[in-house]
C-alpha cells in the first residue's frame, strides 16, 4: 500500500529526534527582545520624540508630522540593528487572523540613488489593497478603499519568519469614510467608553482614580497533530475539522491524557513557540494537557485588554507557523474531532484602576466592599440586560459544535457566582431598606475578601459548566471559541459594562440629589439591580436538560445556532447600545452582521462540498473495492461447491455495504440539491438558516453516520483517510 495515509503512518516511526530548541537563556533574557517597548524607545528616540510617543501611548494624544518622522527613524534604526529589511502595517480584519503587506525600507531617490528610509507618514498611515477584505457592503457604498492607521497603544514588534524579519506596526483598519473594517477599532472605542463610565463610578469611592483599564487573561485551547497525517485529511486542511471519522476504541474515558506527561515531540514544539512568544512580549505562564487526547492549553499573565487581544492573535499565528518546523499541525477549530471535547478560549476579565485596585477583587473595609459590590452587581446586570448581544459576540460555525453540546457551556447565557456571594446578594435584597442602618453596615463589614478566595479554591464551588463565572477576583467568560478573535467578545462585554455603569451613576445621583446619603443611594441601586437581574444567576449543572427547561421558564434565551444568534447584534436594543456608546453606527452593525452571516454560509458550504468530495472519491471507492473482494470470495466459494451457509456472512456484509453505499450516495445527492436551493436565496440570513437547517441539519450527521459505519467494516488497508486512532494517539 502506498496511500498517503500509509505513508504518513510509516513516516511517524522515521521522525528524527524532536527539533532542538535553544532553551539555554532565561526567559527574562529574551522577553520583549523583538518589541519596541518604551524602554527600547527611550534608547532610540530624542527626548521630544519619546515624550510624544509616551503621550500617545498612554493618553491617545495625536503625533504630529515632525515627531512622526523622528519616531519612524528611531524604529527603523532599532529594527535594522536586528537585521530587519521590511515593515508592514499589521491589522486584524473581520475574518481570518491577521493581515499584513510588506514594504521594504529600501527605495530609490529621484536620481536613482538607493537608500533605506522609513518616513513618519508610512508609519502613521498606509493603504493596503483592501478590496479582498470583507466589508459587508460598507465599501460598496463608499469609496472602495480603506486605510490602516497606527495604534501606538500596542507596541511595534519584529516578526521572524525563517531568516526573514519584518517590523510590524499594529494598526486599525478603517474605510475612507471612517467605518471600521477590523476588530480592533471598535474594541479601542469600547475600552474608552468603559474607562469613562468606570472612572465616573469610582469617584464615589476614591477621587484619585483617573483611569480604569479592562484586563484580559485568555486561556487558549488547541489540538496538535502530526502534519503528515493531517495532510492526508483534506477535511482538516480545508475546514479545520474532520467531517468523518469513527471514534477510536479508546477516547478520553480514562482521563489519562489530562494527567499524563506532555509527549516529547509536543514538548519541543511548546518550548519553541513559547520562546518565540516571549521574544514578542507575550507573557505565557501556563502550559498543560487538556481533557482530550492531543489537546493542550496555554495561558499568559493577564494584561490590559488591547495588548492581550493583540498577543492572542499573535500567539495563534506563531503557533501555526512554529508547528510546521516540527512537522506538526495546530488545530484551532472549536471541534476538530467528533465525540471528544472541543476547544474553547476562556476570557478572564476584570477592571483595574490607575491606583492599582482590581475592581472585582472583594474589599477589606466597608468602603472597598461597597466598591466591589458595585462593580460586581453592575456586571451581573450588564450580562442580564444584554445577554443577546453577548451571545451574538461568540457565535460562529465552529462554536455551534461546542455550545450546548454537553461539554462546553450551554448557549444559554447565565452567571455563576458561588454559594457565598449568592448569600451576600440575598441578604442585600432582604435587608437593605430605605434607611442606612446597622443591617446595611453589617453587610458592608462582611469579610467578603477573606471568604471568597477560600471558597473559590474549593473545587465544588468552581462550576465548570457555566458560560460566565466569577472566580474570586475576575469573571471568566468561558463560552468564547478557541479560534475567536478576543476583540469581538471583549468589545461587547466592555460596552455593555460601560452602558450599565453609566445608568447606574444616573440612578445613584438621582437619589443623592433627592437627599439620600451616598452609601444608602449606592446600596439602594445595588439592591434594585440584584432584583432586576437575579434570574441570570445559576449555580447548578449547566449541561443538564433540567437547566434548559428552567431557563425557559425564567425567560432566558437559548439560541443554539449562529444564524439566529447573530440577530443579537442587530436588535433595536443592540443598535441603541452600540450607537450611544459610539462603538458602531447602525451601518457598521448591519455590515458586521452581514459579514458574519456570509462567513457562516461559506464555512458550512465548504464543509458540505468537502463531505461530498470525500464521499465520492475516497469513501465510496474504498467500500466498492472491498465489496468486490468479498464478491470474488463468494464466487470462488460457490465455484468450489460450498453451500450457501458457507458464505452467508460474506453475503450479509456485502448487503450491509450496499445499504451504506446507497445511503451515502443518495444523501449526498440530496445534500447537493439542498445546497443549490440555499444558494438561490439572496437574503443572507435566510440563506444562512437554509445552510444551517437544510444542508447541515438534514444531512451532515446522517451522511457521517454511514461513512463512519463503513470505516468499521472496510478492509483497513483500503481505507484512505487517516483514522482517529492514528491522528490522536500516534506520536
Ligand atoms: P485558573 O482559572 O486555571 O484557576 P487563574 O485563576 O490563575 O487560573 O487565572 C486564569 C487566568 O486568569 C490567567 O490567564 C490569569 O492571567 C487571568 N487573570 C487573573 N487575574 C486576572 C484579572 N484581574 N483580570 C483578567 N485576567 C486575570
Ligand atoms: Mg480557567
Amino acid at each position: 500500500m502506498s496511500s498517503i495515509r500509509y505513508n504518513a503512518v510509516n513516516n511517524l516511526g522515521n521522525h528524527p529526534l524532536p527539533v532542538q530548541v535553544d532553551n539555554a537563556s532565561k526567559i527574562t533574557g529574551i522577553f520583549n527582545e523583538n518589541v519596541f517597548t518604551l524602554i527600547t524607545a527611550r534608547k532610540y528616540l530624542s527626548d521630544d520624540a519619546y515624550k510624544s510617543l509616551l503621550a500617545s501611548t498612554r493618553g491617545g494624544k495625536k503625533i504630529d508630522r515632525v515627531m512622526g518622522n523622528q519616531i519612524a527613524n528611531g524604529l527603523r534604526a532599532w529594527a535594522e540593528s536586528k537585521g530587519v529589511t521590511h515593515f508592514t502595517h499589521w491589522f486584524q480584519p473581520l475574518t481570518g487572523l491577521s493581515a499584513e503587506k510588506h514594504d521594504s525600507f529600501f527605495t530609490l531617490k529621484g536620481d536613482g540613488t538607493p537608500i533605506e528610509e522609513f518616513e513618519g507618514a508610512a508609519l502613521i498611515q498606509q493603504e493596503p489593497d483592501a478590496s479582498s477584505f470583507p466589508n459587508g457592503g460598507l465599501r460598496a457604498t463608499f469609496e472602495a478603499r480603506g486605510y490602516t492607521a497606527w495604534d501606538p497603544s500596542s507596541p511595534a514588534f519584529i516578526m521572524e519568519i525563517g531568516d526573514g524579519k519584518t517590523l510590524c506596526i499594529p494598526t486599525i483598519f478603517v474605510s475612507y469614510t471612517g467605518e471600521s473594517l477590523d476588530t480592533k477599532t471598535p474594541l479601542l472605542k469600547a475600552l474608552v467608553a468603559l474607562d469613562k463610565a468606570a472612572v465616573d463610578v469610582c469617584q464615589y469611592f476614591d477621587k484619585n482614580i483617573s483611569k480604569v483599564s479592562a484586563t484580559l487573561g485568555w486561556e487558549q485551547e488547541y489540538f496538535v497533530v502530526d502534519a503528515g497525517l493531517a495532510n492526508a485529511r483534506p477535511d482538516l486542511l480545508l475546514t479545520g475539522r474532520t467531517v468523518f471519522g469513527h471514534a477510536p476504541a479508546k477516547g478520553q474515558q480514562l482521563d489519562d491524557h489530562y494527567f499524563g506527561a506532555i509527549p516529547e515531540r509536543i514538548y519541543a514544539f511548546m518550548l519553541d513557540f513559547e520562546r518565540e512568544s516571549y521574544k514578542l512580549g507575550i507573557p505565557i505562564r501556563t502550559r498543560h494537557n487538556e481533557v482530550a487526547p492531543c489537546q493542550f492549553e496555554c495561558a499568559p499573565i493577564f494584561e490590559e485588554t488591547n495588548l492581550a487581544v493583540d498577543h492572542n492573535t499573535l500567539l495563534m499565528d506563531v503557533m501555526l507557523r512554529v508547528a510546521k518546523r516540527h512537522n506538526l499541525m495546530v488545530l484551532l477549530h472549536e471541534k476538530p474531532f467528533a465525540g471528544i471535547n472541543g476547544s474553547g478560549k476562556h476570557n478572564n476579565w476584570s477592571m483595574s484602576t490607575d491606583t492599582g485596585v482590581n475592581l472585582l477583587a472583594p474589599g477589606k473595609t466597608p468602603k472597598t466592599n461597597l466598591m466591589f459590590l458595585t462593580f460586581f452587581v453592575n456586571t451581573i446586570k450588564a450580562v442580564h440586560d444584554y445577554a443577546g448581544v453577548i451571545r451574538a459576540s461568540i457565535a460562529s460555525a465552529g462554536n455551534d459544535h461546542r455550545l450546548g453540546a454537553n461539554e462546553a457551556p450551554p448557549a444559554i447565557i447565565s452567571i455563576f457566582i458561588g454559594k457565598y456571594l449568592t448569600d451576600v446578594l440575598n441578604q442585600i435584597e432582604k435587608r437593605v431598606s430605605g434607611n442606612f442602618d446597622e443591617q446595611d453596615e453589617a453587610i458592608l463589614k462582611l469579610d467578603i475578601h477573606k471568604s471568597i478566595p477560600e471558597l473559590m479554591l474549593d473545587n465544588t464551588d468552581r462550576n465548570r459548566t457555566s458560560p460566565f463565572a466569577f472566580t474570586g477576583n475576575k469573571f471568566e467568560f468561558r463560552a468564547v471559541g478557541s479560534s475567536a478573535n478576543c476583540a469581538v467578545p471583549m468589545t461587547t462585554l466592555n460596552t455593555v459594562m460601560a452602558e450599565t455603569l453609566k445608568n447606574f451613576k444616573i440612578e445613584v445621583d438621582t437619589l443623592i440629589e433627592k437627599g439620600e446619603k451616598k452609601e444608602v443611594a449606592l446600596l439602594q441601586i445595588i439592591r434594585k439591580y440584584i432584583v432586576e437581574s437575579k434570574k441570570v444567576l445559576f449555580e447548578g449543572d449547566g449541561y443538564s436538560e433540567e437547566w434548559a427547561a428552567e431557563a425557559e421558564l425564567r425567560g432566558l434565551e437559548n439560541v443554539k445556532t449562529t444564524p439566529l444568534a447573530l440577530d443579537g447584534y442587530v436588535s433595536d436594543k443592540a443598535k441603541k447600545l452600540f450607537e450611544t456608546n459610539n462603538i458602531y453606527t447602525h451601518g457598521e452593525l448591519e455590515a458586521r452582521h452581514e459579514i458574519m452571516l456570509e462567513e457562516y454560509i461559506k464555512k458550512v458550504q465548504i464543509e458540505a462540498r468537502v463531505m461530498g468530495d470525500l464521499a465520492s472519491t475516497l469513501i465510496l471507492p474504498a467500500a466498492v473495492k472491498y465489496q468486490n473482494i468479498l464478491l470474488q470470495n463468494i464466487n470462488g466459494l460457490k465455484e468450489a461447491g460450498i453451500s450457501k451457509e458457507g458464505y452467508a456472512n460474506q453475503l450479509q456484509i456485502v448487503q450491509k455495504l450496499s445499504e451504506h453505499i446507497n445511503s451515502i450516495s443518495d444523501k449526498t445527492e440530496l445534500m447537493i440539491d439542498a445546497r443549490k436551493k440555499a444558494n438561490e436565496l439572496s437574503n443572507s440570513k435566510l440563506k444562512a438558516i437554509a445552510y444551517c437547517d437544510d444542508v447541515k441539519g438534514n444531512y451532515f450527521d446522517d451522511i457521517r453516520y454511514h461513512v463512519d459505519k463503513l470505516e468499521l467494516m472496510v478492509d483497513d488497508s483500503l481505507w484512505l483517510l487517516p483514522k482517529y486512532r492514528e491522528i490522536l494517539f500516534l506520536r
